[in-house]
């Protein structure tokens, strides 16, 4: 099994530590962020650029790849990472937000704050559904086509094989802040019904596809905000074994309070098993960042970054704003004056401004390698500070700079 975890420094008074995940694809340095290519690619953005910017590993999406072109192409192609020319390691997210999220209609953002939204922003009426729920599965629509489809754990497992990522997770049904107490524990129960499945199928699969690089099988933990549901289910799929089958690493999934992350994140991460790596899933605004690697996560993924950054949305240093802003059209310094990027080694605002107001193509690109650069190096600057044992001052002089507050965001 060419998978391992290895724990470089723990950081003590705190669950921050630094690692080193090591996959068939290649070592991942953690705490690190990683960017979301969702239909095997970046949008905009040549996997080479995405290389020079610092991204360890891209993670991409079962749902739409199952959907178009389908798992087998991938497979036929010999995996997603060789499919999408990425050198790298890849995760791929198993499918079971995107079913419910695009079926019962979440927003893109999911709501961080249980006050802002009315539950009925957030879940459709049981009609409009395009995704229904049983202790099997999940039946949803295509959200192209119309067609239907239906996703179980084994269904969920055999895509996510077949598209050969080297970190999956395991099929779990996402609730938002506003499902009901008794269905949030209903919803956790069938999750760790269908992490057993999930193991079972895996270890299947992978003894049945003989030759192919061990892909790696993450179980997800949900229970919204509610303490002893996060700690159950942390407790109960952190010691699963099924046929001598565990999971190799964990995901933090489901509708995550904003005001509570780090409270949430560590009930859980106070009881997984040290050894081995954790994700939390969505999660790329800058401050969450910083709570996320300070209550031990080592990986994270956001569409964020690449999302805003073709509406003109930049990160800086001193916050984020919008490059079509009229007070740019004569700003001829760099987006960020301390980036490194490509973008901001050869352009200026003024030209950022020009090619978004003209709505040229390459605007999309520039800004995109900006944002994804901003995230992948704060959080390599993060490992480099927990390493040098300055990560409070580097957290403090980042937070006293930067204003901007935004929500977690899965595709
Ligand atoms: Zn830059």
């Amino acid at each position: 099994m060419s998978f391992s975890f290895d724990i470089k420094h723990a950081e003590s008074g705190s669950l921050a530590r630094v690692g080193t995940i090591n996959t068939p694809h290649g070592p991942i340095q953690t705490p690190a962020f990683i960017p979301v290519g969702t239909k095997a690619t970046v949008k905009s953005v040549l996997p080479e650029a995405m290389k020079e910017l610092g991204s360890q590993a891209l993670l991409s999406n079962a749902y739409h790849l199952y959907l178009q072109p389908g798992s087998d192409v991938l497979d036929e192609a010999g995996g997603l990472a060789k499919f999408m020319n990425w050198s790298g390691p890849t995760f791929t997210d198993s499918g079971g937000f995107q079913v419910l999220s695009l079926g019962v209609g979440f927003k893109k953002v999911l709501a961080m704050d249980a006050q802002t939204f009315r539950r009925d922003d957030v879940i459709a009426g049981n009609k409009d559904r395009l995704a229904h729920v049983d202790d099997e599965g999940v039946t949803f629509k295509s959200h192209l086509d119309g067609s239907m489809h239906r996703f179980t754990p084994e269904v969920s497992m055999q895509v996510q094989h077949q598209i050969g990522a080297d970190i999956m997770f395991a099929f779990d049904e996402c609730t938002t802040l506003h499902n009901t107490r008794p269905y949030q524990e209903l919803a956790m129960d069938r999750t760790y019904a269908w992490a057993i499945r999930c193991l079972d199928e895996h270890k299947r699969l992978t003894e049945a596809r003989i030759g192919k690089p061990y892909q790696a099988l993450f179980g997800v933990i949900q229970g919204a905000q509610y303490e002893d549901l996060r700690k159950k289910a942390a407790t109960d799929l952190g010691t699963l074994e099924s046929d001598g089958q565990s999971f190799d690493g964990f995901g933090i999934g489901g509708a995550l309070d904003k005001g509570q992350l780090g409270t949430i994140v560590s009930w859980v991460n106070e009881i997984l098993p040290e050894d081995k790596p954790r994700h939390l899933l969505g999660i790329g605004a800058p401050e969450d960042l910083f709570v996320g690697v300070e209550n031990g996560c080592d990986t994270f993924d956001c569409v964020l970054a690449s999302r805003i950054a073709r509406t003109s949305a930049v990160y800086t240093m001193e916050g984020r704003f919008n490059l079509s802003n009229s007070r740019f059209k004569r700003d001829f310094t760099p987006i960020d004056p301390q980036c490194d990027c490509y973008t901001c080694t050869h352009y200026t605002r003024a030209y950022m401004h020009h090619v978004f107001r003209g709505k040229e193509i390459i605007s999309a690109t520039l800004a995109t390698i900006h944002n994804e650069r901003f995230i992948v190096r704060l959080v390599d600057q993060m490992r480099q500070a927990l390493l040098d044992g300055n990560f409070a001052d580097m957290k403090a002089d980042f937070l006293g700079r930067y204003t901007h507050r935004s929500g977690q965001s899965r595709d």
